[in-house]
């Protein structure tokens, strides 16, 4: 019997535990306190501040999971989320942490063993891949890592990486230093044989996939582009849980492990389709719920309600994105996500209550959320299809998908897709223009500048929502769409 999700985490938290780590909790998932980022979207983003030498560490030693979102700035894998199996919006991070305590060896060391001693992966599956420095930015090569590689891996099987995978830096200037990827060759034997895995690394390649990235935080960069050693080396790493699962439960997508095979079954019995697994738009849409219920209830729970603008705008996009894979692909024409809270919450209620706790809640919102949109949705959807059906360009006007994104509530992001696939792009300039003249057109007629508060409550849950308007007339003119 292959392990449980629970477990594999367990295990996890386990070891490092055993390695001297205290184990603290996931921070929310929405970022409150830090206006650079709207959601966390790393495990390291709560220890920020021990990186920057701000704040001393309680412990030297840390290890959690931790809830991410990539759907913004630096990080954001929206795109991928359900055409693949492996990127998606919401995620845990598994991590351990090291500051200015254990550095290289040991954090190479723990990682080889946990995986192949405690998991049990086979050795000759693995990969790892280590900074080959850039000489332009005057980055050396991380021979350290490599060495410490050798004692585990032969070295036809440690890859040197660039800068765009190898090195981490948290922003211009600050600390920043190399970091080595643990890659997995998932494939069925006669393939590995065909091919190399080595040479697949990094290629987006479905069952050839990064697991787990150990980041050394060694060096300070200076104003001037130069280097300083820092006086306290940290260790900082992150593991896609889902990813893990899927290795050792043997599947070939992390959909098809017990993380998300409550809602994939949940799905099917909702709209009567079966799920095949395979790269239709109907199995596309499958995916695409059952990830992205995931980042809503998470979100939701978390404090963050769909709204118009920010963070409230990102939830409202992938919500919207989730409704109109189900309503084009799967044929809904009813709420449907909200029956799906329930699922999330019991997957998760012991590790992350507070779906479960807030579940009701959760659902109302999304319930909502779906309603407005699908009486929009319809009439949005008709109007792109009749320009398909005469276009003489393979482009949708900018101004159309204005129309669209202002009378049928459709994001921008949303627009591309259903263009995309029927072949057609999105004049993107053109929609900026649209938008920016009808900023004007609303700074003319009101240049009044309104806070706006939202409080909803399902009677136990007491929620405190904040929406910042800049003009009414346009707030107003957006309701009676949304
Ligand atoms: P990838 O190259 O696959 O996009 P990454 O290099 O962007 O991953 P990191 O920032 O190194 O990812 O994050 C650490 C780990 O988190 C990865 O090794 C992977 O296991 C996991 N991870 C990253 N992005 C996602 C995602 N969108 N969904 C699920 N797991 C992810
Ligand atoms: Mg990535
Ligand atoms: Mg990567
Ligand atoms: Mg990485």
């Amino acid at each position: 019997m292959p392990l449980t999700a629970r477990e594999i985490r367990q295990q996890f938290l386990d070891f490092f535990k055993s390695k001297g780590h205290i184990i603290v909790p996931s921070s929310p998932i929405v970022v409150k306190n830090d206006p650079t980022l709207l959601f966390t979207n790393a495990g390291m983003n709560q220890f920020k501040d021990f990186f920057l030498g701000t704040q001393i560490p309680q412990h030297r030693r840390v290890a959690d999971t931790q809830k991410c979102l990539r759907v913004s700035g630096k990080h954001n894998d929206l795109e991928e989320v359900g055409k693949d199996t492996y990127h998606h919006t919401m995620f845990e991070m598994l991590g351990n942490w090291s500051f200015g305590d254990y550095f290289k060896e040991e954090a190479i060391a723990w990682a080889w063993e946990l995986l192949t001693r405690v998991y049990q992966i086979p050795e000759d599956r693995l990969y790892a891949t280590v900074f080959e420095g850039d000489a332009a930015e005057q980055l050396p090569e991380d021979e350290e890592a490599y060495h410490h590689w050798l004692k585990w891996l032969p070295a036809d099987r440690i890859l040197k990486g660039r800068k765009k995978d190898n090195f981490w830096e948290m922003g211009d200037t600050g600390p920043c230093g190399p970091c080595t990827e643990i890659h997995i060759d998932c494939r069925p034997d006669d393939q590995r044989r065909q091919r190399a895995g080595h040479t697949l690394i990094n290629q987006n390649h479905p069952e050839v996939i990064e697991i787990w990235n150990l980041v050394f935080i060694q060096y300070n960069r200076l104003k001037d582009g130069s280097l300083e050693p820092l006086p306290a080396r940290h260790v900082d790493t992150g593991m896609g849980l889902e990813r893990l699962v899927r290795v050792l439960q043997g599947k070939q997508s992390n959909y098809d492990t017990d993380l998300f095979q409550p809602l994939i079954l949940a799905t099917e019995e909702l709209t009567g389709i079966r799920y095949d697994g395979g790269q239709s738009y109907q199995a596309i849409s499958f995916r695409v719920i059952a990830d992205h219920i995931r980042a809503l209830c998470f979100t939701i729970a978390d404090g963050q309600l769909p709204s118009n603008t920010g963070a409230g705008y990102v939830i409202r996009r992938i919500l919207r994105r989730a409704v109109r894979y189900s309503y084009s692909h799967l044929s809904i024409r009813e709420p449907m996500l909200y029956r799906l809270v329930p699922v999330v919450g019991e997957i998760f209620h012991d590790v992350f209550p507070e779906v479960q706790q807030q579940s009701s809640f959760i659902a109302k919102i999304i319930f909502e959320e779906e309603q407005h949109f699908l009486k929009t949705l319809e009439t949005g959807i008709q109007r792109i299809e009749a320009y398909f059906e005469t276009a003489a360009t393979r482009e949708i006007p900018g101004q159309l998908a204005f129309e669209l994104f202002d009378t049928y509530g459709f994001p921008i992001d949303l627009t591309r897709i259903i263009a995309a696939e029927r072949g057609f792009s999105v004049d993107e300039a053109g929609f900026q223009q649209a938008l920016e003249m009808q900023k004007n057109r609303s700074r003319q007629a009101t240049a009044l500048e309104v806070g706006d508060w939202t409080i909803l409550s399902d009677g136990l849950t007491r929620f405190v929502g904040y929406e910042q308007l800049r003009t009414t007339s346009r707030m107003l003119r957006y309701r009676q769409v949304t």
